[in-house]
């Protein structure tokens, strides 16, 4: 192991996942926050450098309210369920989610970096789905065996968690498939552990033979600190096209302000925004919806003062059909 990845494994092993030392940290009272008390199912995990961009003291700190568990997750709504977005049913072999034409998503791995309590996966037995290093063949036969699928994204979980090496020889696999044009990686890690883009992981995306596409997820502008910059700087000189997604959370980026901002900003790393996700009904994240209607509004407030390039599409993913539906 060299140094730079000694690193990034350090600082995900240094993450808060105790409620109390982040509080502590943040100089903050668990007692007058009305936390979850049983969050080991979905246990707390912020990484340092995420935390570090949080205001001690203040408890509606908008990275804070992403990852602080809240008594709030006990309640039921009707229309929130484990398996919001049909994922389960869209397993094609395992590890594999084919649900659009064309293109295909594999969970290459179960865990993540931090834990986001929206999380439409926060319920899904992920840890179960992800793709065994024994089964990676044949998700490629499946794949292989079907022509019209020219881009495969890599999902999870983080797929950014894997290490180096296994990363290394999933892409080299994925390029040995003739008709494949992109590999997609979806991944929060660039924003929440910066320190993961190392010159080793750099190496495998500018030695690809298919172009590679990073996919964010950042929600609000609080989080693109100096050190992300230096990451989408370093994938952009390795050819990395970058894009990000967001998801729409009340009480934390459900502000016009705020979401403009968010735009200038990931246009200053070089990151254009793609989708801005209305929440998919997971179990425990009711208190996170936008309804519609603000929805909308927030999205005019974006056109009237954005050029078209920086207001991203405002989408909901349906169950069943045949690609992410937008709300306009
Ligand atoms: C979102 C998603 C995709 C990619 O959709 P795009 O509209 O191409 O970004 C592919 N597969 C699954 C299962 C998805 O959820
Ligand atoms: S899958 Fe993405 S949104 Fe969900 S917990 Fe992991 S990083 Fe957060």
């Amino acid at each position: 192991m060299n140094n730079s990845s000694n690193t990034w494994q350090q600082a995900l092993a240094e993450a808060f996942t105790d409620l109390d030392s982040l509080c502590h940290y943040l100089q903050l009272d668990p007692k007058k926050l009305q936390v979850l008390k049983e969050y080991q199912q979905f246990p707390l995990k912020v990484p340092r450098d995420f935390a570090n961009l949080m205001t001690v003291g203040d408890p509606n700190d908008p990275l804070l309210r992403q990852v602080l568990p809240l008594s709030q997750e006990l309640i039921e709504q009707p229309g929130f369920s484990a398996d919001p977005v049909g994922d389960l049913k869209a397993l094609a072999t395992e590890g594999v989610v084919h649900k659009y034409q064309g293109r295909l998503l594999l969970i290459s791995t179960g865990a993540c970096a931090i834990h986001c309590r929206y999380c439409f996966r926060r319920n899904f037995p992920y840890g179960e789905q992800q793709l065994a290093s024994s089964k990676i063949q044949q998700a490629i036969d499946y794949i292989q065996s079907r022509p019209e699928i020219t881009e495969v994204i890599l999902s999870g979980g983080d797929p950014l968690l894997l290490n180096d090496e296994k990363l290394a020889n999933l892409v080299k696999a994925l390029n040995k498939i003739p008709q494949l044009q992109r590999i997609r990686i979806h991944t929060r890690i660039p924003v929440v552990l910066p320190s993961r883009i190392t010159p080793d992981l750099l190496a495998v995306f500018s030695e690809s033979r298919c172009s590679i596409i990073v996919v964010l997820h950042s929600n609000h502008p609080n989080e693109l600190s100096a050190q992300v910059e230096t990451a989408c700087q370093n994938l952009k000189a390795n050819r990395v096209n970058l894009l990000n997604q967001s998801v729409l959370l009340k009480g934390i980026n459900d502000n016009a302000e705020i979401l403009h901002q968010l735009s200038e900003r990931l246009f200053a790393l070089g990151v254009l925004p793609y989708y801005l996700h209305q929440l998919d009904k997971a179990k425990g994240t009711a208190h996170f919806e936008v309804d519609d209607n603000d929805a909308l509004e927030l999205l005019e407030a974006l056109k009237q003062t954005l050029p078209g390039y920086l207001v991203p599409k405002l989408v909901r993913e349906q169950s069943g059909a045949p690609y992410k539906h937008n709300l306009y």
